[in-house]
């Protein structure tokens, strides 16, 4: 079997022909600059560009492009409406056009994908996975705001959270590492990439996460604050000037370790400079880390207790540096990591506990495009 995943960003398509069979990429890249100088005018090219690359001529695995049998697309935000992936109809469109603006920065460029690949691949099924249906289990206390109730009943003003591909992911691969058990598991996942959330998960479901109604809430970014007073935005509209396109623009792209530190929102950065003694990487360090310990200290509260920590995601795998700060001062919860563990740590599966805590700690890399291929590959077989 053969499914096309295909991950449609603003300016980017991120492509992966996978065999979900075996578990293996059989292509992958990305095509990018999509709108800006020196790149392709639009999706459609680019989506072009992405076929010509599969095709045996152009050195690709495919003969010809009917060997692919589905096509799975990544959607950010499924909104109310979806609790789990579903096969593309006119209908299913609609509702993902109803979530844009919940997701304007990553639902419209998805759509734009969706609708090229409909066009240039009219024969093959094709399947929406949703970064928001994982969370459907999330109960009312936590992902309910204390705002006005109606804001939540006519406009779905709620936490919805996201990362839920890279969730399924990883608490599957967590589970084998373990060798089982994740099921009876209270459980804390830090999904630290350049967007980064964390998860509770009692059982295995997700019971809250720290982003929210969008990927702006909760952990600091690479370009995001995640938790910031509302008070302090009304401030900045108010006595500053800034309108809503301002802000937006701030709090999407202007915050984060970029924001503190002015010169980097790579980790890889902020790292290097806060070593040689820049100040301001090093408070971007500080606040990063700190903000993540905060929670891991609320959703250990929030479950009861916890058995298992996991990082994932480019930071959570490949940054022993900061796994290390986040996990200080973690013992009263029995976190306590294994430092050449930690440090050797890097792009495989491990244990990085030290042995006897209480608490199992994992370093596991996040495959999504395998969750978006198996669960594409799903949903088709249902719908014959
Ligand atoms: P992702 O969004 O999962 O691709 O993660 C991207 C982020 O991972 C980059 O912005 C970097 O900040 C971070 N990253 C990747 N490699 C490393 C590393 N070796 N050490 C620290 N951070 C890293």
């Amino acid at each position: 079997m053969k499914v096309l995943v295909l991950n449609s960003g603003s300016s980017s398509i991120k492509y992966e022909l996978r065999d979900p069979d075996t578990g293996t990429a059989l292509a992958a890249g990305e095509i990018g600059r999509i709108g800006e100088a020196g790149g392709l005018p639009d999706h459609g090219s680019a989506l072009g560009s992405v076929l010509r690359a599969l095709r045996a001529e152009a050195g690709g695995p495919l003969a010809d492009l009917s060997e692919v049998d589905a096509v799975g697309h990544r959607v950010v935000h499924g909104g109310s409406h979806f609790t789990g992936p579903a096969l593309l109809t006119p209908d299913v469109i609609r509702r993902i056009e109803e979530c844009a603006p919940l997701a304007p920065l990553h639902n419209p460029p998805a759509l734009l994908g969706i609708r090229e690949a409909l066009k240039v691949l009219p024969a093959i099924p094709q399947v929406a996975v949703f970064d928001t249906a994982f969370h459907a289990t999330i109960p009312a206390e936590a992902h309910v705001y204390a705002l006005p109730y109606e804001y939540h009943e006519r406009y779905g003003v709620r936490r919805y959270g996201f990362h839920g591909i890279s969730l399924q992911s990883v608490t599957r691969k967590a589970d084998a590492t373990l060798g089982g058990g994740l099921a009876e598991m209270k459980a804390v996942v830090a999904h630290l990439g350049n967007g980064a959330s964390i998860t509770a998960l009692a059982g295995g479901r997700s019971v809250d996460t720290s982003m929210g109604l969008t990927p702006l809430e909760g952990l600091v970014m690479g370009t995001r604050p995640g938790d910031v007073d509302p008070g302090a935005l009304l401030y900045m509209m108010r006595e500053l000037g800034l309108d809503a396109a301002q802000m937006d623009q701030v709090l999407n792209k202007e915050s984060g370790l970029l924001g503190l530190s002015g010169a980097s929102n790579d980790m890889r950065d902020i790292l290097e400079a806060a070593t040689a003694g820049d100040e301001r990487a090093g408070l971007a360090l500080d606040v990063y880390c700190y903000r993540l310990r905060k929670y891991i200290g609320a959703y250990a509260a929030a479950l009861g207790g916890l058995d298992l920590l996991v990082f994932t995601a480019g930071v959570g795998e490949n940054s022993p540096a900061v796994r290390a700060k986040v996990c200080e001062g973690l013992g009263f919860l029995g976190i306590e990591l294994d430092g050449e563990a930690n440090t050797r740590a890097c792009g495989a599966d491990a244990d990085i506990a030290a042995v006897g805590a209480d608490v199992r700690v994992l370093v596991v890399a996040t495959d999504e495009e395998r969750v978006i291929a198996e669960e594409t590959v799903a949903v088709v077989a249902r719908s014959r």
